[in-house]
């Protein structure tokens, strides 16, 4: 793997495709900056070899050059959070990119204006590509959220740098860490699989039970495992298409020898609503009128004692609707299972969107091994497909 740290960038125009796709509320203000600064340790070390730096980004998904999309509103917080100035390029490409750039002093920053403002981005045009790739000596990729992704600035415009490619130190980390859990993983090694549906995760799910020793599935689609077991699930979150799925991953965990738990029992309401009525019932006895919204206490010790004699864990969904207060138990109390793990020195992944919205919600980031900046590049990763953001620099 080609490593920042162990260059010079000094005299050199390096551009960094970055994942800046940041939350922001009506009066464009980042509503969390952890993607900003996941980058600043890359961005910072090209500056202190006194580079140019520019950094080029998509932001949500844009029809045209829709305002609200623009990378502009990034500027302010990013010159604080950098410690320099920090200039904007209204397009990404042609003259008005060029000469930014010309006009750009070393060691200082240049934010391109939103790639996706460019269809071609995500249909990986090389031309366009090259556009990119004409602006700089130097191209970094330190974009994990987007590895997944065979677009322009992720992996196509590689081709042109040919010996002048590298890995950002956030992608190195993201890859060491996925390979720390994969390769290396201490035993018992855990994956805790939640969330709203299986249809996203099956593929993980096939995979992961390759690898672990326990799988714990949690969240909306223990429901259609529930249904796979004859249980009753009333109003809960089903995908009846995968209900033969999940009997086959039962079958295929036994097979495995793999220690497949499901939630025992259910924390269930009358309508998807933090006020609603609720009941706790064995999760295979959903009161008729009720959705299970939570797992219940005994499943959550159930889990948390395999949790607690894992040595590796990955989690990758949460086990209820944490978003509301009445049914955010499951999820809080597996993830302080998860930290106490690892406070005994267990190796914890968390990835995906959900549940890292839900270690923040419940201030535990400091407490897990390792946060993921992308959900769908790290099941990706895990289910051993090649990202092609990582291929395109190794190749
Ligand atoms: P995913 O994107 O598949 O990881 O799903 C995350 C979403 O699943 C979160 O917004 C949760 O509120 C939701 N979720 C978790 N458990 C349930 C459940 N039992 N019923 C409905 N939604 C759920």
């Amino acid at each position: 793997m080609k490593n920042l740290s162990e260059q010079n960038f000094k005299g050199k125009i390096v551009i960094v495709r970055v994942d800046f796709n940041v939350p922001l509320n009506g009066k464009f203000q980042i509503t969390d900056d952890s993607r900003i600064a996941s980058a600043l340790p890359t961005i910072k070390q090209l500056l202190g070899d006194n580079a140019k730096v520019i950094l080029m980004s998509h932001l949500g998904r844009p029809k045209e050059n829709e305002e609200r999309y623009s990378l502009k509103h990034l500027v302010s917080h990013l010159e604080s959070s950098i410690g320099v100035k920090v200039y904007f390029s209204e397009n990404c490409i042609g003259e008005t990119a060029k000469d930014a750039v010309d006009k750009l002093n070393y060691g200082e920053v240049l934010l391109l204006e939103n790639l996706r403002f460019h269809k071609e981005e995500k249909e990986g045009n090389v031309d366009f590509a090259k556009q990119l790739s004409e602006l700089a000596d130097v191209y970094v990729n330190d974009a994990f959220g987007t590895a997944h992704r065979a677009h322009s600035s992720t992996s196509v415009i590689s081709q042109f740098f040919k010996e002048n490619k590298y890995f950002g130190l956030l992608l190195k980390n993201e890859i060491d860490s996925l390979e720390q859990a994969l390769t290396n993983a201490e035993k018992p090694f855990t994956a805790i699989i939640g969330g709203a549906k299986i249809s996203g995760k099956i593929d993980v799910i096939k995979s992961l039970l390759l690898k672990v020793d326990n799988l714990i599935i949690g969240g909306g689609m223990a429901y259609t495992f529930s249904k796979a077991m004859g249980g009753k699930i009333a109003n809960s979150l089903v995908e009846n298409d995968k209900v033969d799925l999940a009997k086959n991953i039962i079958e295929k965990a036994k097979e495995l020898g793999v220690n497949l738990l499901l939630p025992i029992d259910s924390v269930n309401a009358d309508d998807f609503n933090n006020n609603a009525n609720i009941i706790t019932s064995d999760i295979i006895n959903v009161p008729e009128g009720f959705m299970g919204l939570d797992i219940g206490d005994k499943s959550i010790q159930l889990f948390s004692e395999t949790i607690q004699k894992s040595k590796t864990i990955i989690w990758n969904g949460p086990m209820g609707v944490f978003e509301m207060s009445n049914f955010e138990n499951g999820t809080k109390k597996i993830g302080e299972a998860i930290c106490k793990s690892t406070e005994e020195g267990a190796f914890s992944l968390i990835g995906g969107g959900d549940s890292v919205a839900a270690i923040k919600k419940f201030n535990m980031s400091e407490q897990v091994s390792y946060i993921s900046t992308g959900g769908g590049a790290m099941l990706e990763y895990l289910e051993g497909k090649e990202l092609p953001g990582v291929k395109s620099i190794q190749e």
